[in-house]
């Protein structure tokens, strides 16, 4: 049996994908760390950062550009994400695909300093 995020990138598990192309699919997480959490995950099945090839440069440089689009299009490229890549169980990673984590969506100190909230 394929894995999980190989049976989301070839649909035999429905999920609601915001983007793909011949080499990517970005889908919602389905348990969210942040107001905002997508998962960028390259149709190719790599394990992890481990694993990544020589020949995986440009694949990777294009991860890259594909997190840049989706932070454009959510809206949040202004005002700031975080790009995680968790690397083997030490590094809290659970699924054995390679994936970037897109988070973002919280409030800056300067609008928490506005509404007086801690
Ligand atoms: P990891 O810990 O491997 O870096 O991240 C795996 C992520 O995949 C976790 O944040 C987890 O919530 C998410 N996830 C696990 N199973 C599913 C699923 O079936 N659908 C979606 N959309 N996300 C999943
Ligand atoms: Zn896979």
């Amino acid at each position: 049996m394929s894995c999980l995020f190989c049976q989301i990138i070839n649909k035999e598990i429905p999920t609601d994908i915001i983007y793909e192309d011949d080499e990517f699919v970005v889908f919602k997480d389905i348990k969210p760390k942040a107001p905002v959490h997508f998962l960028i995950v390259p149709r190719k099945h790599i394990i992890s950062i481990n694993h990544l090839k020589f020949q995986d440069k440009e694949l990777i440089g294009k991860l890259f550009l594909i997190a840049q689009k989706i932070a454009k299009k959510q809206k949040v490229a202004k005002k700031g994400y975080k790009l995680i890549f968790n690397v083997g169980k030490g590094g809290g990673q659970v699924i054995d695909h390679l994936h970037l984590h897109l988070l973002a969506g919280w409030r800056t100190n300067e609008e928490r300093d506005v509404h007086g909230m801690p």
